[in-house]
C-alpha cells in the first residue's frame, strides 16, 4: 500500500517538473528572445549611428568646398569685370583674362581631390568656361541648366541635386554662387563634384555584410541607391520611400521591408546637407543568426530534459502498473499454498452468490478442514505441516478444476464454491476430493505422510438471502463431520 502511494507521488512529481521545465523554458525563451532582439537593435543602432555620422562627415567634407567658392571669388577680383566685359562667345578666348582664370582654377583644383571641375557661366552672353576646356560650347544655354533658377534665387552658395554635367554623361552635384553687380545677376561660379565620390562613401559605410545604403534628398528622390533601376527595384524603392516617410528622422526608429525575399530593418538619419537623408538597411538574418544560435542551445537543452523526463515517466508508469498488479495479486493470494486467501475468497463468494441469486443458478459451498492437523505439526514439525498444506491445496485445485473457486480460509481450513451442479453432484465431487486426499501420499523428508479431511457441504436454498447463512451452514456441516468421526462429507 505504501509502495503504491509512493509510486503515485513520483508520477505526479514528474508531471509537475515537466510542466515547470516547460514553463520555465517558454518564459525564459521569450525573455531572452526579447533581450537578444533588444541587444541586436541597440548594437545595430550604435553601428548605424556611427556609420551614418561617418557618411555625414565624409559627404559634408566634400561640400566643404562651399568655402572655396568664396576663396575663388575673393582670389579673383577680376571675375566680375570679366563677366561684364565679355558680351559675346567669341570674346572669351580673345580676352586676356581668360587664360588667367584657367590657371587660377587649375591651381585651386590641385589642392582638392573631390572637385571634378570649376566653371564660370555668363548670364548675359550665355557662355561657359571651365577647367576641363569645354568653353565656347556653341549650344550651351544657361537658361536651360537645372540649377539656374535655384542659384539665381539665392544670395548664398547653393548645393544642387544631382544632374548631368553639360556636354557629358557624367552625373554631378554642383556648388554654385550667383555673382551680382548692382543687384543684377551677371553670372555664376560653380564647382562640380562627381557623384561617384558620394557613391564610394555610401558603399564604404554599409552596415553588416549584406546591408544596403541609400541617399535621398528632401523631396524623397534618390541621390544614391544601392539597388538598380529595373521594375522590381523601382517598386522596392517606392515602398522604401513610403516606409521612410512614416519614420522619425532618427536612426533609433526603424521599420521592416522585404527585398528579393530577404527581410531588412530600415533605419534612416538626416545629414547636415540640404535635408538629405541616409537610409540604411540591415538584413533581418543578422538578428536571426543571433536568435537562432540561442534558440538552438535552448532547444537542445529542453529536448534533452524533455526526452529524459518522458523516458522516466514511461518507465515509472510501467513500473507503477507492474507494482500495482503485483500488489493486487499479493493481496489476494495466500503465500504458502498459492491459492486465493480468505478475504479474496469471501469477495468472490459474495459475487458468485449474487450471480447465482440473480441468474437462478446452483451454488454449493464446501468447508474443508484437515483432521488432527495439530498432531502433524507436533509429530513432524511445523515446516512439514506447511508441506502438507501445500500438497493438499495443490491436489484440491487440480481435482475441483477451473469451474470451482478454491481458497484457504484459515490455518488448515479451506473452502470451495462449485456452481451449476446440484447438491448430489456436489456431494459426489466432495466425496471424490475427500477420498483422493486421504489416498494421497505426501512425500516429505520425514517420510510419506497421509492426511484426512472433514468436509461440510451445503447448497444455496431459496430462503438464503445472505451468504452469511450459507457459510454458517457449511461450517456446521463440517463440525458434524468432525463430530461423527472425521474423514467424512456431511450435508446440511
Ligand atoms: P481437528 O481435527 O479438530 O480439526 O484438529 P486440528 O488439530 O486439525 O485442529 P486445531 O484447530 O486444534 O489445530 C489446527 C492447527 O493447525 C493449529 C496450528 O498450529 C496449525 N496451523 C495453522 N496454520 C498453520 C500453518 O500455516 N502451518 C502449519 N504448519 N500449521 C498450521
Ligand atoms: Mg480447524
Ligand atoms: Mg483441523
Amino acid at each position: 500500500m505504501c509502495n503504491k502511494l509512493k509510486s503515485n507521488l513520483d508520477f505526479k512529481i514528474i508531471i509537475r517538473s515537466f510542466i515547470i521545465i516547460f514553463t520555465v523554458f517558454s518564459i525564459s525563451s521569450i525573455f531572452v528572445y526579447q533581450q537578444t532582439t533588444k541587444k541586436f537593435h541597440t548594437n545595430t543602432t550604435k553601428q548605424i549611428c556611427l556609420k551614418s555620422q561617418l557618411v555625414n562627415k565624409d559627404i559634408t567634407n566634400i561640400f566643404e568646398n562651399k568655402k572655396i567658392i568664396s576663396d575663388i571669388i575673393e582670389a579673383d577680383e577680376d571675375i566680375n569685370n570679366y563677366l561684364m566685359e565679355v558680351k559675346d562667345r567669341k570674346d572669351i578666348t580673345t580676352n586676356i583674362l581668360y587664360p588667367k582664370f584657367i590657371k587660377n582654377f587649375k591651381h585651386i583644383m590641385e589642392s582638392y581631390d573631390d572637385i571634378y571641375t570649376i566653371w564660370v557661366a555668363n548670364e548675359q552672353a550665355n557662355f561657359y568656361i571651365d577647367t576641363i576646356g569645354k568653353s565656347n560650347i556653341s549650344d550651351y544655354d544657361i537658361y536651360k541648366r537645372p540649377w539656374r533658377e535655384q542659384a539665381a534665387g539665392s544670395d548664398e552658395v547653393i548645393l544642387t541635386d544631382p544632374y548631368i554635367e553639360y556636354g557629358t554623361s557624367i552625373k554631378v552635384i554642383s556648388i554654385i554662387k550667383a555673382l551680382k553687380q548692382d543687384n543684377r545677376i551677371i553670372g555664376y561660379v560653380g564647382i562640380d563634384i562627381k557623384l561617384d565620390n558620394i557613391f564610394t562613401i555610401m558603399e564604404d559605410y554599409i552596415v553588416g555584410e549584406k546591408g544596403m545604403n541609400f541617399l535621398i534628398n528632401k523631396d524623397y528622390e534618390f541621390i544614391y541607391s544601392y539597388v538598380g533601376e529595373n521594375d522590381e527595384d523601382i517598386v522596392f524603392k517606392n515602398k522604401l520611400i513610403e516606409r521612410v516617410k512614416t519614420l522619425d528622422k532618427d536612426y533609433r526608429d526603424y521599420r521592416k521591408i522585404t527585398y528579393k525575399k530577404n527581410k531588412y530593418f530600415i533605419y534612416h538619419n538626416e545629414i547636415d546637407l540640404n535635408g538629405w537623408r541616409i537610409i540604411q538597411l540591415i538584413p533581418e538574418n543578422d538578428i536571426d543568426q543571433d536568435i537562432n544560435d540561442f534558440l538552438k542551445i535552448m532547444l537542445i537543452i529542453f529536448s534533452i530534459a524533455a526526452i529524459s523526463l518522458l523516458i522516466i515517466i514511461i518507465i515509472e508508469g510501467i513500473m507503477y502498473k507492474l507494482r500495482e498488479n503485483r500488489l493486487k495479486i499479493q493481496a489476494r493470494t495466500d503465500s504458502l499454498t498459492g491459492s486465493i486467501n480468505r478475504s479474496y475468497f469471501m469477495e468472490l463468494a459474495k459475487h458468485e452468490f449474487c450471480l447465482a441469486k440473480k441468474e437462478d443458478r446452483k451454488f454449493n459451498l464446501l468447508m474443508i478442514d484437515i483432521d488432527y492437523f495439530k498432531s502433524v505439526n507436533d509429530n513432524y514439525g511445523h515446516h512439514i505441516g506447511d508441506v502438507v498444506l501445500e500438497n493438499m491445496a495443490r491436489l484440491s485445485v487440480r481435482l475441483l478444476g477451473n469451474n470451482a473457486i478454491f481458497g484457504r480460509v484459515g490455518g488448515e481450513e479451506f473452502a470451495a464454491i462449485i456452481m451449476d451442479i446440484d447438491e448430489k453432484e456436489a456431494f459426489v465431487a466432495a466425496e471424490d476430493l475427500r477420498t483422493k486426499i486421504s489416498n494421497m501420499d505426501i512425500n516429505t523428508d520425514k517420510g510419506n505422510i497421509s492426511i484426512n479431511v472433514s468436509i461440510g457441504l451445503t447448497s444455496m436454498k431459496n430462503s438464503d438471502i445472505q451468504l452469511k447463512g450459507i457459510l454458517k451452514r457449511a461450517d456446521e456441516a463440517m463440525y458434524e463431520a468432525k463430530k461423527s468421526g472425521r474423514n467424512k462429507v456431511k450435508i446440511k
